[in-house]
């Protein structure tokens, strides 16, 4: 994943800042891949430190469970879902293996659990808390992509949709199409797929492959 300034302000203030960059692939300019085939590169600054950093997602998850399991004011439980929260007495309620339930009653709450918050909806449960949630029309697909230029982010811009690639440490890319969820219906077969590649990422066909 891509990591700029505002994750490194985050991992500064636990203090890996410093471990996670020494494994990060620095990006200092993105390479733009027109439809004309002519590719150019736009850097991120104008010294060589002004870049982006590419982290391995999994990496930087095991890195930071493991720095929390080593904190002796944190215990992690694994396959604890919560189920339900009083948030005027803080009471929370988790799943505790496949049946069973857990309540836990606690100073302070903070909800992390993603897009689709079991705390928020339970805060919305307490106060008059209005939520608004709209789904994008778009979906993505990540490849994997063979070596290119490294140190680059490259990115196949279009005005609906877009495909990008970040260098990984064995030197291949990952690839991410993102694109409308109607286009990706519309692949039906290897033939489909590449007839939607030759339209839109022509240049990029040498460097995946042709054939699945
Ligand atoms: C294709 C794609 C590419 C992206 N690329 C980048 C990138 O390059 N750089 C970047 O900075 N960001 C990127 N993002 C965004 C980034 O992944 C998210 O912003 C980030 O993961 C959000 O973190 P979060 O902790 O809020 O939620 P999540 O990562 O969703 O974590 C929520 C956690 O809560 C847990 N949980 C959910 N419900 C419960 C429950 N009831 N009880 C207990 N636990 C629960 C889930 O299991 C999960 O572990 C990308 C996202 C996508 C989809």
């Amino acid at each position: 994943m891509a990591l700029s300034h505002r994750g490194r302000e985050a991992l500064r203030a636990v203090g890996l800042e410093d471990e996670v960059l020494s494994t990060a692939i620095p990006m200092r300019a993105r390479m733009i891949h027109p439809l004309s085939g002519n590719q150019y590169s736009i850097p991120y600054g104008t010294k060589r430190d002004d870049c982006i950093y590419s982290v391995n997602r999994r990496a930087l998850n095991e890195l930071l469970l493991t720095k929390a399991e080593e904190s002796p004011n944190i215990s992690i439980h694994f396959e604890s879902r919560l189920l339900q929260a009083d948030l005027e007495t803080n009471t929370l309620v988790f799943s505790d293996g496949a049946t069973g339930k857990k309540t836990v009653q606690t100073e302070f709450v903070f909800g992390c659990d993603g897009a689709h918050s079991t705390v928020r909806r339970q805060m919305m449960r307490w106060g008059r808390l209005n939520y608004q949630q709209e789904y994008i029309q778009h979906g993505y697909r990540e490849l994997t992509m063979p070596p290119m230029e490294p140190n680059f982010i490259h990115i196949w811009p279009h005005h609906e949709f877009m495909m990008i690639t970040l260098p990984n440490h064995d030197k291949s890319f990952t690839l991410t199409l993102l694109m409308p969820c109607s286009l990706f219906e519309s692949v039906r077969n290897e033939d489909s797929l590449l007839t939607l590649f030759q339209a839109h990422f022509p240049d990029s066909i040498n460097k995946i492959g042709a054939s699945l």
